[in-house]
């Protein structure tokens, strides 16, 4: 079976060197924040070129923390894209506001500029601009739209960290950037942990105190912040990983253009495309677009290759969301999409054996059907 994604790999290659820290902060007893916390914010600012990076829990709630930072709640409306992963609209929603979706552009698979100015409202306090699957989306006109409107632009970078657009790293275009190390995230932890890149002093401010329950000084609150940190344990094991991710980030992109190269004549396919202003998309998945996706993805399993579709059910059409009143047929083009898309292996430690084995098992399809 290719698996669509082996941590097991990876973790061979810098076992000795993590289990020596982990080792060494064990001993130590220090797992809250620290100088290991410290170190690796400096260094992930370095790798995406921003002024301020603050550690926390996870992705959702590094959105979620952005939005507490604008102070964002009940009765305020932020516009995102339903083509996404839940946490996208559910930090949105656990402020008390709602998310109001627009559509995306279908080559790129993020939000379309074209449709922001429709959906702001008086209400309207920020917009999330998510760069799915590893590239940036159409910044330029995001950010325009959202000054005139004046309110801010949060990124969801979460899939995306080292994408360049148009010179900037991912996460360093709009007001705030929010990046996970979920495990199968280009940079994963061993377990959850997120982070928030900022320019701005004084909102970088806010973030690191609302992380530690709205204080700066201890026992001293300003403001209403929660508990979400980003464990010591899990920053000392990314700063080990960091030093690696530009060089597993280049395996990715051969990855994908061996897979370019293969399906180039296969019309039926249609592969990831790199938009004109991307100059370095990371590939945490490579999707392709087909129409008899669901056979294809069958097909495929039963030649040991796992696939993956993100995201099956476009947000608007989540049972959650149901008091939204949307329905099929509100955002065609993310409803086609999460009808099309379908995810291949692409990790950085695939052997060339088993990327020949996937495309010889795509190709396969294609010649029965
Ligand atoms: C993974 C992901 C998140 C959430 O990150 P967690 O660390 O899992 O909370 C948010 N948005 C997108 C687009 C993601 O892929």
């Amino acid at each position: 079976m290719i698996k669509l994604i082996d941590l097991t790999r990876q973790y061979k290659l810098i076992q000795k060197e993590v289990e020596a820290e982990i080792s060494r902060l064990c001993e130590s007893q220090y797992f809250i924040l620290g100088p290991v916390v410290d170190s690796f914010e400096k260094e992930v600012a370095t790798y995406i070129n921003c002024t301020h990076a603050i550690g926390c829990a996870s992705g959702s709630d590094a959105l979620f923390l952005a939005l507490l930072a604008y102070g964002i709640g009940h009765g305020d409306e932020v516009i995102t894209t339903p083509f996404t992963f839940f946490a996208t609209a559910g930090a949105i929603s656990r402020t008390g506001a709602k998310p109001v979706f627009i559509d995306i552009d279908p080559v790129s698979f993020n939000m379309d500029p074209a449709l922001i100015k429709g959906a702001i409202t008086p209400r309207t306090k920020a917009i999330i601009a998510v760069h799915l699957y590893g590239q940036v989306a159409d910044m330029d006109p995001i950010i325009q739209i959202a000054n005139d409107a004046g309110i801010p632009v949060i990124e969801d970078a979460a899939q995306t960290i080292g994408s360049v657009y148009k010179g900037r790293s991912a996460g360093t275009i709009g007001q705030i950037g929010c990046f996970s190390f979920f495990p199968t995230k280009n940079l994963g932890g061993f377990g959850d942990g997120g982070l928030l890149s900022a320019e701005d002093p004084s909102l970088a401010k806010t973030l690191r105190m609302l992380r530690v329950h709205g204080s700066e000084k201890r026992y001293y609150h300003d403001l209403i912040g929660i508990n979400s940190r980003l464990d010591t344990l899990q920053a000392a094991v990314l700063r080990i990983k960091l030093r690696y991710l530009a060089e597993w980030t280049a395996t990715r992109q051969e990855n994908a253009a061996f897979y370019d190269t293969a399906f180039a004549g296969i019309s039926e396919i249609q592969s990831p495309v790199v938009m004109p202003y991307t100059t370095n998309h990371v590939y945490n998945q490579y999707v392709i677009r087909v129409q008899n996706r669901d056979a294809l993805r069958t097909y495929l399993l039963e030649k040991g290759v796992e696939t993956e579709v993100y995201y099956p059910v476009p947000l608007h059409l989540q049972n959650c969301y149901q008091d939204l009143g949307h329905k099929p047929g509100d955002f065609p083009e993310s409803e086609k999409a999460a009808a099309e898309v379908l995810a291949l292996p692409i990790y950085p430690e695939l052997t060339i054996e088993e990327k020949d084995a996937v495309v010889v098992a795509v190709k396969g399809f294609f010649k029965q059907a």
